[in-house]
């Protein structure tokens, strides 16, 4: 049975605002969009209303996956600071709508009080780069896997919603299931819990996405899925350091950051940013990668650094943040990304996987007081 917008209208007539009248007549309403089942849309209030709409959200919400056909509600509570309100917190953050889609809207101003644990798991890293193409979702990827051979419950979070890669990377190709309670199911792989915006929306669905709704999305990817115990989520973030990474990083409670950046000085002053931006949102940075860092030869297994090699690893040391290691330009790690099957898990015992596992072990050294405190 397929939804359509009028079916949510319709249930979205129901409710009442709290300013008294009917939720469609306050206003408030972003586009609805319905795909496939998928419904998303956001409610755009003041924020000194935000409090007050808290309820009318999750009302809209239960709402919305009452219609008969719907399988998945991302409803967010956008709200937007008026000209002369509390000062934004951050020159980028202005305008920026703050999502409040689970927890109510904070007074304080300060960005990082919007934040608060996910139960089960004891810590959330960001893998992030300061622009595309420089393979942080192929690291992501094999760096949780490099984590689960060192025994760590590990889950992967695809948050690369203009262009998510992990349904690729990890040849997933079903629907998350919902429990009972509607919440998302994430989906196993390679003993990896994965969650992708991919598995949800097609990819150019996911392109126009407005600011709000990404951040709605990944909040609800994060916090409406069932993850269960684990102890290392790693979050593939979206390249750059606009505000949707600034303010994921504000929302979700990250206990550290990896750059991931290519020996070319242009990523490296991208690369730069991002260690800026996690920086000013008082998350620690884990390290660098240098991936793509010198190109191994399929064939003869001849090294030749033809990027020029030791940038990231000089960066680190002169902005003295750990270096986590280099992986190598190498024909197998793409065509086993690309195929679904990624290297740690199809070469296990190849010297690439080696690479991968000594990266997770120093991330897991550095998060050992968190991981053994839960
Ligand atoms: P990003 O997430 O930064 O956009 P991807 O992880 O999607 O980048 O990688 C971009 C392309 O580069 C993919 O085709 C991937 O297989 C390839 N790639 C990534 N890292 C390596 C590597 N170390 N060696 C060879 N190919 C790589």
């Amino acid at each position: 049975m397929s939804v359509t917008q009028q079916q949510v209208h319709e249930a979205l007539a129901k409710v009442m605002s709290p300013r008294g009248a009917a939720l469609t007549d306050a206003n408030v309403l972003s586009e609805i969009t319905v795909n496939d089942g998928k419904v998303f849309f956001s409610i755009n209030v003041d924020a000194a209303e935000a409090h007050a709409w808290e309820n009318v959200r999750a009302e809209v919400e239960a709402a919305v996956r009452a219609i008969p056909g719907v399988t998945a509600a991302m409803i967010a509570l956008t709200a937007e600071r008026k000209a002369g309100a509390v000062p934004p917190p951050h020159r980028h953050a202005q305008g920026v709508p703050h999502v409040s889609s689970h927890r109510p809207q904070s007074a304080s101003g300060s960005p990082m009080s919007k934040q608060s644990d996910i139960p089960g798991i004891s810590a959330v890293i960001a893998v992030a780069s300061g622009k595309g193409g420089v393979g942080k979702s192929t690291t992501a990827l094999n760096l949780a896997l490099g984590l689960r051979d060192l025994g760590l419950r590990v889950g992967l979070l695809d948050a690369d919603i203009y262009g998510p890669s992990v349904p690729r990377l990890t040849g997933i190709r079903e629907k998350p299931q919902l429990n009972d309670a509607k919440k998302m199911l994430p989906i196993k792989r390679f003993g990896l819990a994965v969650m992708s915006i991919g598995f949800l929306v097609e990819e150019e669905t996911a392109m126009i996405w407005r600011g709000p709704m990404v951040m709605s999305a990944i909040t609800q990817m994060l916090r409406d899925v069932v993850w269960g115990t684990l102890d290392i989520l790693v979050v593939d973030m979206p390249p750059g350091t606009g505000d949707a990474q600034l303010t994921l990083a504000q929302n979700v409670p990250l206990k550290g950051a990896i750059i991931i950046s290519t020996p070319q000085d242009l990523s490296l002053i991208d690369a730069r940013r991002g260690l800026a931006m996690f920086k000013k949102v008082n998350v620690p940075v884990l390290g660098i990668v240098e991936n793509m860092s010198y190109f191994q030869c399929p064939h003869c297994g001849t090294r030749s650094d033809i990027f020029g090699h030791g940038g990231a690893r000089h960066e680190a040391e002169r902005l003295a943040v750990p270096f986590l290691g280099e992986i190598p330009l190498h024909m197998s790690i793409r065509a086993t990304s690309d195929s679904g099957t990624p290297v740690v898990e199809s070469e296990p015992d190849g010297p690439h996987a080696a690479i991968y596992r000594a990266i997770g072990a120093k991330v897991r050294d550095q998060l050992q007081g968190v991981i053994a405190a839960a």
